[in-house]
């Protein structure tokens, strides 16, 4: 059977530039302010730079396919649900 995992993580610098097309021109460009230091720890997305255009921006490091969106409509409709009941649970038991 296959490992079905719902993230995959990519490496953003196999990707094309998005803003001149090109392969392989992109790099990692390092964290100038306290924000984009924030964004780097915190978030998947990394700031790169491209040596073709000059274009800089965030790419994430994490692909999110079809079925991890599913995934994540199931957790929050979860999240939903267990919310509702605990309103219920406490509206009963605390009017
Ligand atoms: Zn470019």
């Amino acid at each position: 059977m296959r490992n079905k995992r719902s993230v995959f993580r990519k490496n953003p610098l196999f990707e094309k530039c998005p803003s001149c097309g090109n392969y392989n021109t992109l790099h990692r460009s390092h964290a100038r302010s306290l924000r984009e230091r924030l964004v780097k720890n915190f978030t998947p997305y990394k700031k790169y730079r491209c040596g073709q255009c000059g274009w800089r921006g965030y790419r994430s490091t994490l692909n999110f396919s079809r079925g991890s969106a599913k995934v994540i409509i199931f957790y929050i409709g979860l999240i939903v649900v267990v919310a509702w009941l605990v309103k219920q649970i406490l509206g009963r038991f605390m009017p």
